[in-house]
């Protein structure tokens, strides 16, 4: 019978459940997040790479604009160049109409009193002018004989001085400080870099990140699923996870709960790796050598954590490389990455925003809770009939339920104190794509 579908398995599971939630000894969220922070370092090396390659990249140094954008004073609008202290108060003026300025292709003379330029939008403004009429508000009249052929521009009240004109360096400025270091390089930076004439930005060297899962009952993909064993999901969830932050990544494979095979595997990565990342046998278990191979081999701390899904963490060196042993439950490998390794391996990237945005909304559920732990439910953002967001928990929350993650876009963050919170109640979320 399996337990799953057994009468008592609830029971099994409210009990399992319901004396934990308290100790002494466990470490606060929010304190071993400051303690892994202060702990790492941005890595110190960069490189210069051309534009393109800098997508998602960290500047190291500030980006100054060599160069004011725009570089001259010129028309938002297709229309009219004109001097406003022609434009009548009240009726219209009719005006001669002495050239065209284009786009890179500037009218090249001076514009006197009782004349226009026939101008488009990004046309460098003649000297003289200082409004643009939109085209659609003026009214053109072709130049008859008695006119001496020139065409004339009819043009009504309701102008002033400087409208429709984009001044030289209004969106940027020569020597001002355009992308700061520290900022990851979005697609509009490259955008704003390539209007600067940027060609190649110096951005912090990748980190290097090595991983694998401990676990004798592990198995790879393609491999039997032999009576008692898993797939490895972990290595799966952390290669996403790391491939979105852009780093590069040393998978290492499924290392065997046996002290030689760990030692090897943890020397291997120390070595070639600013950051090594494992799952499972961080805890009290009777085949979790994790513990004892990483004395034996680094100065690392074994935390406790405060927190549900996710309670046993290791954090500290393995020679010059940062280690994070995080649990084995699939859950808790989501959670604990995304709320202490990220933040971690943002800084070491030498990103300044490192950690996760987060929303304040409703939930439209009850949330069940004991004080003691902070917890990170999973949850998805739903849009109300009236525009605003709420939050829905994703069922069951156990800490293997990995596809609560799946369905999921948030987490829900309940505070350590909290007995939970009633449907209707404000709660704080960190949206998936702020994180992921
Ligand atoms: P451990 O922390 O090693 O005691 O593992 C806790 C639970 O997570 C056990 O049920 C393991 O089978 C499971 N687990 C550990 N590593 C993985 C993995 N890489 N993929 C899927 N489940 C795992
Ligand atoms: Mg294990």
């Amino acid at each position: 019978m399996s337990l799953s579908c057994s009468p008592g398995s609830d029971a099994i599971r409210a009990q399992a459940s319901c004396c934990d939630d308290h100790d002494p000894h466990s470490l606060p969220v929010p304190v071993a997040l400051a303690r892994i922070q202060t702990a790492v370092q941005p890595v110190a090396a960069s490189e210069q790479v051309a534009l393109r390659a800098a997508l998602g990249r960290v500047l190291a140094a500030d980006v100054v604009s060599p160069i004011d954008v725009p570089a001259h004073v010129n028309s938002a609008m297709d229309g009219y160049a004109v001097r406003a202290a022609d434009l009548p108060d009240e009726g219209t003026v009719t005006l001669a109409v002495v050239g065209t300025a284009f786009a890179g292709a500037a009218w090249d003379g001076r514009l006197a009193s009782g004349q226009a330029v026939r101008i488009m939008t990004g046309a460098v403004l003649p000297e003289g002018a200082d409004c643009v009429v939109m085209q659609e508000q003026t009214e053109r009249e072709q130049g008859g004989d008695q006119e001496g052929g020139q065409d004339r521009v009819r043009i009504g009240r309701g102008h002033r001085a400087g409208q429709n004109i984009r001044l030289a360096g209004e969106d940027l400025k020569t020597g001002e400080t355009v992308l700061a270091a520290g900022r990851r390089v979005q697609p509009a930076d490259l955008g704003v870099l390539a209007s600067l004439g940027v060609a190649e930005v110096r951005v912090r060297r990748r980190l290097r990140v090595a991983f694998f899962s401990t676990g004798d009952e592990l198995r790879s993909i393609g491999e039997p699923l032999a009576a008692g064993c898993v797939y490895d999901s972990n290595r799966y969830s952390l290669y996403g996870m790391l491939s979105r932050l852009g780093v590069e990544l040393i998978d290492m494979g499924v290392v065997r709960d046996d002290r030689e095979a760990l030692q090897a595997a943890f020397r291997e990565a120390a070595a070639c790796a600013d950051a090594v990342i494992t799952s499972g046998g961080v805890s009290v278990g009777e085949a979790d050598f994790v513990k004892d191979t990483l004395l034996s081999l680094g100065r690392i701390d074994f935390w406790k954590l405060a927190m549900k899904p996710g309670r046993p963490l290791a954090f500290g060196r393995l020679g010059e490389a940062v280690f994070f042993g995080l649990p084995g439950n699939p859950v808790s490998v989501v959670v604990t990455f995304y709320q202490f390794v990220q933040p971690a391996l943002r800084r070491m990237m030498g990103m300044n925003a490192v950690q996760p945005v987060t929303l304040q909304v409703p939930t439209l559920a009850r949330l069940k809770k004991r004080p003691g732990r902070t917890e990170f439910q999973r949850g998805v953002l739903e849009q109300r009939d009236d525009g605003s967001m709420a939050v829905r928990p994703t069922g069951d929350q156990g800490s293997g339920i990995l596809s609560s993650v799946s369905r999921a876009d948030c987490f829900i963050v309940l505070a350590a104190d909290s007995s939970g919170v009633e449907a209707g109640d404000t709660v704080t979320v960190q949206p998936f794509e702020g994180l992921f």
